[in-house]
């Protein structure tokens, strides 16, 4: 029997979601290479030549020494290059037998950190040590540096966390790391393309950052799948590698074996497309709708954490919350239960206003 065509939902009152609508030429480019595979760039060597453009590009923003030869990859998002990240920094930290799985290996994040941390904890065999966070929702130095010890191989730092937009203090964190002699891991999937925009420190240019993670498909108008993981040195990749006997390139450090060209070359064409004005236009309005929304929040009583980046939390009751999502809004709660925005470049202040409008007949 035919059925109908499936529709995708639109991002009209989508206001939980760290994805949005793809700029048009990176939808053209994904289209045109999503039969290609950069798991075998023997074979498909365009965009294996993309693939190394979309490292240069994402090296750039994040202001690697080095953008030209930057290592790193296209991931299929924040929690591959996280996951790469944690097993980079156990196969690399001294005296660990990888092949063995030490147990005593350790972690240390903040407790805002992603859940792929914890998934990536769970695969690799390390202990994840989350550490509590200061009254302003980021890592504590202090409680990360009585956290780590001779078998930390890892110290995390949010720039943009996923539930209150924060950006942790990156070169204390890098510090502490160092004196340990600990790798030292910055998670910027969300944030990572409006922080060049703002004066946070959070990149390679601001502390002995070792790897980092930066998605496309984020904030970066790319379409999924597009993270990205990029690495100081090259060593850090060449940790990650396993020989592939039967492909023309003998090595291979990606998680994925196959993966679809179509991150790839969407996220080459987002930032050719958009790097640096077009982002910096869409940080700059995001920025603006979520300090207005979190105005209009506040006005109304609602207790709002003030937008870091363009992320707002504030306590709505369960019932008010209910009858949002019963009205289409596409939103979401923290861990502890406030409502969360993120202002995506798809959020539009005429559909902030419409929420705010729908908040109003609700509580009426
Ligand atoms: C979204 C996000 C991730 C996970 O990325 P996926 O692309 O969903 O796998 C990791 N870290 C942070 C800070 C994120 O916001």
């Amino acid at each position: 029997m035919r059925q109908p065509e499936p529709e995708p939902q639109s991002f009209n009152r989508v206001l939980s979601s760290m994805c949005t609508e793809p700029h048009p030429d990176a939808r053209a480019a994904a289209e045109r290479f999503l039969a290609t595979n950069p798991g075998d760039p023997a074979t498909y060597e365009a965009v294996a030549d993309l693939e190394a453009q979309a490292v240069e590009g994402l090296a750039t923003l994040a202001a690697h020494p080095t953008p030209s030869d930057a290592a790193g990859y296209v991931t299929s998002g924040g929690t591959e290059a996280n996951v790469q990240a944690v097993r980079s920094a156990r196969n690399r930290h001294e005296g660990s037998d990888a092949e063995k799985g030490e147990r005593d290996i350790n972690v240390v994040a903040p407790e805002s950190a992603h859940f792929s941390f914890h998934k990536a904890a769970e695969l690799l065999g390390v202990e994840l040590r989350t550490v509590p966070l200061d009254d302003d929702y980021r890592a504590d130095p202090e409680a990360v540096a009585a956290a780590v010890d001779d078998a930390t191989a890892l110290v995390v730092g949010v720039a943009g966390s996923t539930e209150y937009g924060r950006v942790d203090p990156i070169p204390e964190l890098g510090s502490i790391a160092d004196e340990v002699g600990a790798g030292f891991h910055v998670d910027a999937a969300w944030g990572g393309f409006v922080l060049p925009f703002t004066d946070h420190a959070w990149s390679f240019a601001d502390a002995p950052v070792d790897t980092l993670t930066i998605d496309p498909h984020k904030f970066g108008q790319a379409p999924v799948p597009a993270g990205g993981l990029l690495a100081r040195e090259d060593a850090a990749l060449d940790a990650l590698a396993v020989d592939t006997p039967y492909l023309e390139t003998r090595s291979q450090a990606t998680l994925t074996g196959t993966r679809s060209g179509a991150g790839v070359a969407g996220a080459v064409a987002a930032i050719d497309a958009l790097w640096p004005d077009g982002y910096r236009e869409a940080a700059e309005r995001a920025a603006e709708n979520a300090e207005w929304l979190a105005g209009e929040l506040a006005d109304r009583g609602y207790d709002a954490v003030e937008p870091e980046l363009p992320l707002v939390a504030a306590d709505v009751p369960e019932s008010e919350f209910r009858a949002l999502r019963d009205a289409g809004w596409k939103v979401s709660r923290t861990g502890t239960g406030e409502l969360r925005v993120v202002c995506m470049p798809h959020v539009t202040r005429a559909a902030l206003r419409a929420f705010i409008d729908d908040l109003d007949r609700i509580r009426r």
